[in-house]
């Protein structure tokens, strides 16, 4: 059958003269259905947009009646033409009336059609608004007319994109592209930011859709696919992959498409029918991203990212620029929109611009987001999308509190958060006014608040916040962003600056707390059904003990003349204990042997994060100099609900009666032998939570350094013995189970503890 199309690359190169000519917006759409209808001989075509209210509005058409232009509208989902919108995917029916989905609209006067072709107008995989063509009799459309109404369509969603349409629809609702989006995620980094989003993989904006000479286009494909190949075949034999941020089983997946002959085929078909090579690639990937994000299986979403990405590589490699470079064009209120990155790439961003983190992927223990709490940054996690959704210099607000993003905001909304900002630094403002103050409760307990670090930007953050030392320094995390192995001068370099920074307060350095699902990119990561509870910390360290040697070596030398404070993550029986001891005596006669100088004092203690050691805590008391309770990996294992996975670490609760008897056995154990003890996990930096530890008898405190002002405004108004009085009978065996969260509530109510 031969198609009714004056060919589609002499339609294209038409189109290409109508978007060339200095005339309006409204007048080139009618230019443009014109050209449409008469190419693909149609008595109709016409052209829908999406408005921000999910109403697809009559822009322009041929054939139908004009003067329902920009008062025809259906809703995404009603009739023929809202099907399309909402399926995004073409409709080709020689009989359109007698589809279920047909609605008729008496204002165009389409009743006479008979056969509908609509194509959805698409960006990035994001419906934009629908293209039609109709006839009146009953016709098939064929392969290449659908072909060429993609095409056209993809024009239009440029028009759409620039904002061309922004202004001529009849209505002030803005089109969808516009539309404010409040995307929910889940709260990874505490605190609110305004900014404008930076996208953290600029998306390169193909602009020269039609091409001039299809054969050079082909060509050009061609070189680009190869060259592609090669650098990733390159990539995957030089074993560099972790030196480059990339990852084998990406590349891998990355390989495959760039082999696949049917996604090749496709961009080859659509040079055929006249596009350049870049807006050929772009196409077949809106294409194939509309298809697939209807998927829910999150297998193919995930290849679905891959191929996103080799589609964006191939499109750099046809535009000649460099893969991924954030530009130096940084506003001030960057919001950093990504699928995923890493820490390393955070900090490569500096602090001061940088206004929030949105991450489509993203967990609790992720580097990315200890680094981005680390550095104060607000970071909201799991958003589904977001990164197509949102276009760079959008307006965009994070909640890094409730776990949610605005984007595009409307005015109250902006007004709101602006409040909010106001709002946390007047509070900030007054926790700063408390850093001077005692850290002491109403009866009088002295409460000693330090704070957790893991890199050197942090420790401002000591005198800023008026801590009294570091309870948790994780050193794994200069080991995390660096983008090899840091030798033994590296490592001792940065425990000096650790030590010199903090002016003679107290540092509890933890021995390297890797392995698992911290993995180290420059090192090989084994693959593990349970990593949590895998061959990670110590374990890691007592069975390659030139890793662990190398760190103590370093930490020994960085002290010298100084106190050391070192303990170690993850002890489940106390020999372990005793055998990292003995690492550190083997590391100190060796460097007296050389006559280097030792630490004045050193201390060795144990994190109690593993449950084992609830058992052997008396025994433990003998060997060590202090504990401190690592409450997130101890919570996660005594309750066994994994930290990371948010279907059950919120399941039970951190005040349940269980948790705090164990939290008392090991305050009372460490209590009874003399032995300090301290709490660093998440517990510690949440004020009722605190406020419980108080109750239940700790005194020693660590914290992210902005929770200090709110644990300490707590305290200063708590009777700590009289919240013990009520509160330790309630744990007694024997006594009728009470709601503790409850009760550690109404307890600061009545006693006007500020919360
Ligand atoms: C803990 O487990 O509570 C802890 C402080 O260590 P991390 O969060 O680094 O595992
Ligand atoms: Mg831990």
């Amino acid at each position: 059958m031969r198609s009714n199309l004056a060919g589609p690359r002499l339609l294209l190169r038409r189109l290409r003269e109508v978007m060339a000519e200095p005339i309006k917006a409204q007048e080139r759409l009618d230019k443009i259905v014109v050209l449409i209808a008469s190419n693909v001989v149609a008595e109709v075509c016409s052209v829908y947009i999406l408005r921000a209210d999910g109403v697809l509005e009559l822009y322009a058409t041929e054939g139908l009646n004009r003067d329902a232009v920009h008062k025809a509208s259906l809703r995404v989902g009603q009739g023929l033409v809202g099907l399309i919108a909402a399926e995004a995917r073409p409709l080709n029916l020689p009989n359109a009336r007698a589809h279920p989905g047909f609605a008729y609209l008496p204002e165009t006067g389409e009743e006479a059609y008979n056969s509908f072709l609509g194509v959805p107008i698409l960006r990035a995989g994001r419906t934009l608004g629908v293209l039609v063509v109709q006839n009146k009799s009953h016709r098939t459309y064929l392969e290449d007319e659908v072909e060429a109404l993609q095409t056209t369509a993809m024009v239009i969603a440029e028009m759409v994109a620039a904002g061309e349409l922004e202004a001529i629809s009849q209505k002030d609702t803005g089109l969808d592209l516009s539309r404010p989006i409040h995307a929910p995620g889940i709260a990874l980094a505490d605190g609110v930011g305004l900014g404008h989003v930076v996208l953290h993989e600029p998306r390169v904006v193909v602009t020269n859709l039609i091409a001039e000479d299809t054969e050079a286009e082909s060509a050009r494909l061609e070189a680009a696919i190869n060259r592609l190949r090669l650098s990733i075949d390159d990539l995957l034999a030089s074993g560099e992959i972790a030196a480059t941020g990339e990852h084998r089983d990406v590349l891998e997946a990355y390989r495959m498409f760039a082999y696949d002959r049917g996604w090749i085929r496709k961009i080859e078909e659509a040079i055929r029918n006249g596009l350049t090579a870049e807006a050929a690639v772009e196409k077949v990937q809106s294409d194939t991203r509309a298809r697939m994000l209807r998927q829910t299986d999150p297998y193919l979403r995930e290849r679905l990212h891959d191929l996103d990405d080799l589609a964006h590589r191939l499109i750099r490699e046809l535009m000649g620029r460099q893969h991924g470079s954030a530009g130096d064009e940084l506003p001030q209120d960057a919001i950093i929109v990504a699928r995923n990155m890493g820490a390393a790439e955070l900090l490569d961003y500096g602090r001061d611009r940088v206004r929030g983190l949105v991450l489509e992927e993203g967990g609790a223990t992720s580097h990315i987001t200890i680094v981005s709490r680390a550095l104060g940054i607000p970071m909201v996690g799991q958003v589904e999308d977001i990164v197509s959704l949102a276009d760079a210099g959008d307006a965009i607000i994070i909640d890094g509190e409730a776990g949610e993003v605005h984007l595009r905001p409307a005015v109250d909304v902006e007004n709101a958060y602006a409040e909010k900002v106001r709002f946390r630094a007047r509070r900030q403002a007054q926790y700063r006014r408390l850093r001077n103050k005692p850290s002491v409760t109403k009866d009088g307990a002295e409460i000693s608040l330090q704070m957790n670090a893991g890199l050197l930007v942090d420790l401002p953050h000591l005198a800023e916040a008026g801590a009294a030392g570091v309870g948790l320094f994780r050193t794994e995390l200069q080991f995390m962003v660096a983008s090899s192995f840091p030798r033994m001068r590296e490592q001792q370099l940065q425990y000096e600056q650790v030590l010199d920074a903090a002016d003679g307060k107290p540092v509890t350095f933890r021995s390297l707390d890797i392995g698992g699902d911290k993995v180290l990119p420059y090192l090989r990561s084994i693959q593990e059904e349970n990593p949590a509870m895998g061959w990670r910390a110590l374990r890691l360290g007592l069975d390659r003990p030139g890793l662990l040697r190398t760190q103590i070596r370093a930490l020994l030398k960085a002290a010298a003349g100084r106190e050391l404070k070192l303990m170690f993550p993850m002890v489940a029986e106390v020999e372990e204990f005793i055998q990292a001891r003995a690492l550190v005596e083997k590391e100190i006669k060796h460097l007296r042997r050389h006559s280097h100088e030792t630490p004045e004092t050193i201390r060795l203690g144990v994190m109690v994060e593993v449950p084992s050691l609830l058992f052997q805590m008396d025994e433990l008391m003998e060997h060590v100099d202090f504990i401190s309770v690592g409450s997130n990996d101890l919570f996660q294992f005594f309750c066994a609900a994994d930290r990371g996975n948010t279907r059950v670490a919120d399941r039970f609760d951190t005040l349940g009666v269980g948790f705090l008897r164990a939290l008392q056995r090991v305050v009372v154990a460490a209590n009874r032998a003399h032995v300090p003890v301290t709490l660093c996990g998440e517990l510690a930096g949440r004020p009722l939570e605190a406020m419980a530890l108080i109750g239940l008898g700790y005194r020693d405190l660590s914290m992210s350094p902005a929770s200090l002002g709110p644990v300490k405004a707590m305290l200063r108004t708590l009777d700590a013995g009289r919240l013990s009085a009520r509160l330790l009978p309630r744990l007694e065996p024997g006594h009728p189970q009470t709601d503790i969260r409850d009760l550690l509530k109404r307890f600061a109510a009545e006693t006007d503890v500020a919360l």
